[in-house]
């Protein structure tokens, strides 16, 4: 079995790999583990010094590492050195915190002393997607290796080179041979290596399907899960929204990383006083963002990652159309090589059609118009995704109480984009999954909570 890079923006393959043969996955596994067996034991001082360096190299390797991202998944090479940038603050962030956040907690009990302490579990698989195949990777290894926990990377395959990429950034920081490893294996070898009982523990971030294949097999093997899967993020245009903001953010939040992100805004939920204007801009803001080339810095749109994928999407945008959905623009594969799509606005979004009930994983924004505030937040949660979401109105106390109390999901932004910030969680609730990165909350997700007593 061979694992090939393919160029989406050409369709060209850049290099086959051979995939690693499950004997040979199982032994390293077991390398992993004997590496965590000695890094248990390092203090937070020095696992600190080494993060930092990892953010050293991470950042020294951006303009390259954005390179191959853009090769093998079509991400610019401007968002690309961004997303290498962001991993590095998250390796000094969980280097400058990780200690505070898993210091041992007294409390005060009948004995003369109880407390909570933090020990990490051991070697965790983390099953990673290609949209961010830096950053995903990363904010599950910041925080995982920083607990004093090892790991292994099972990563998309189409991104091998971002995943040996990942690998030798850890040896060339100096972390402790084996201590995180990369397995270039496809999906069928990950149901063995969860029964492998050196794994202790799986991170997932991908579709719902592979989410809930993952978790059934964890939980066959009692192995804890974090689930980071799809959404579908309503951003909600109030009365008194300003309208040019919102359509600003709302084609910023769905054309980051060419659409495909999961906490990309997809449906845009309009109160139908403003939903003219509103859409008149959405679309003159869509209309602008630069499709191109990948490797070229003013490219804002690259091609989506893999050719199935983009047919994948404008299925989902025909068959909107034809029950119904209106196109205000684009919609139309464009001439010539590459999984082009362009920026599409879709309007009269109703319920059964792909563009309200599933995922668009592409630079497609669905609006729908509601009477008013109350049938705007029914309609957000009328979904069975809740991983972002996000209020427009110029009244910010209200947008405050609808976000923090109303809305069914892991995070809402009031007034602009929702994104990924390592010092607050991520995560979220129905079929968005389960468990949180980053924060606090991120780092305790995989360590054994352990009550300590004594008499
Ligand atoms: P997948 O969920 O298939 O891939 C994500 C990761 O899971 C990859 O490493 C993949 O490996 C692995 N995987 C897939 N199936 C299984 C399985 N049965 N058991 C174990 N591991 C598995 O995503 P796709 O690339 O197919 O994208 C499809 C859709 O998923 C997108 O259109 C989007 O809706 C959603 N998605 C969401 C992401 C997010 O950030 N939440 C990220 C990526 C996709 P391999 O590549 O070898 O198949």
């Amino acid at each position: 079995m061979t694992i090939a890079a393919i160029n989406p923006a050409t369709g060209e393959t850049i290099q086959v790999y051979e995939e690693l043969p499950p004997d040979a996955a199982s032994r390293i596994v077991a390398q992993t583990h004997e590496a965590f067996l000695a890094w248990r034991q390092t203090s937070f001082a020095e696992r600190s010094a080494l993060m930092k360096k990892a953010a050293e190299v991470l950042r020294a390797r951006a303009k390259d590492l954005a390179r191959l991202t853009a090769m093998e998944m079509g991400k610019p090479v401007s968002a690309g050195e961004a997303e290498l940038k962001k991993c590095a603050l998250a390796c000094d962030f969980y280097a400058d915190n990780a200690e505070r956040f898993l210091a041992r907690e007294s409390v005060q009990t009948e004995s003369s002393k109880s407390f909570v302490a933090f020990n990490p579990l051991g070697v965790i698989l983390a099953v990673m997607p290609w949209n961010f195949p830096f950053w995903q990777a990363f904010r599950f290894a910041g925080p995982g290796l920083m607990a004093g926990n090892a790991a292994v990377l099972k990563h998309a395959s189409n991104v091998p080179g971002c995943a040996l990429a990942i690998e030798e950034i850890f040896r060339d920081a100096g972390f402790p041979e084996n201590l995180f490893r990369t397995l270039l294996v496809g999906s069928g070898q990950v149901e063995a290596l969860i029964e492998n009982p050196l794994i202790r523990a799986v991170t997932l971030t991908g579709s719902g399907p592979a989410g809930r294949q993952v978790a059934a097999k964890a939980g066959a093997m009692l192995k804890k899960t974090v689930l980071e899967l799809g959404g579908s993020d309503a951003y909600l245009i109030l009365h008194d929204a300003d309208l040019e903001l919102a359509a600003a953010e709302s084609a910023k939040g769905r054309l980051v990383n060419s659409g495909q992100s999961c906490i990309a805004a997809k449906r845009f939920i309009v109160v139908a006083s403003v939903r003219e204007r509103y859409e008149a801009l959405l679309v003159s803001k869509m209309k602008a963002a630069q499709m191109g080339d990948p490797l070229n810095e003013a490219t804002q749109l690259g091609p989506l990652a893999r050719q199935d994928l983009r047919d994948q999407l404008h299925r989902q945008v025909e068959a909107s159309i034809v029950t119904g959905a209106r196109l205000l623009l684009g919609g139309e594969i464009p001439e010539g090589n590459g999984a082009y799509y362009p920026p599409t606005v879709l309007t009269d979004v109703q319920p059964g059609m792909p563009a309200y009930e599933e995922e668009l994983f592409g630079p497609v924004a669905s609006v729908i118009t509601v009477k008013d505030e109350a049938e705007a937040i029914a309609t957000a949660n009328d979904s069975s995704f809740g991983l972002g979401g996000g209020v427009f109105t110029r009244d910010v106390a209200r947008g405050e109480a609808i976000a923090a109390e109303l809305i069914e999901s892991g995070s809402v932004f009031v007034n602009h984009t929702v994104a990924s910030d390592p010092r607050l969680p991520f995560g979220g609730v129905k079929e968005s999954g389960y468990g949180r990165e980053l924060s606090h909350f991120g780092i305790r997700e995989f360590v054994n909570i352990k009550a300590v007593s004594i008499a």
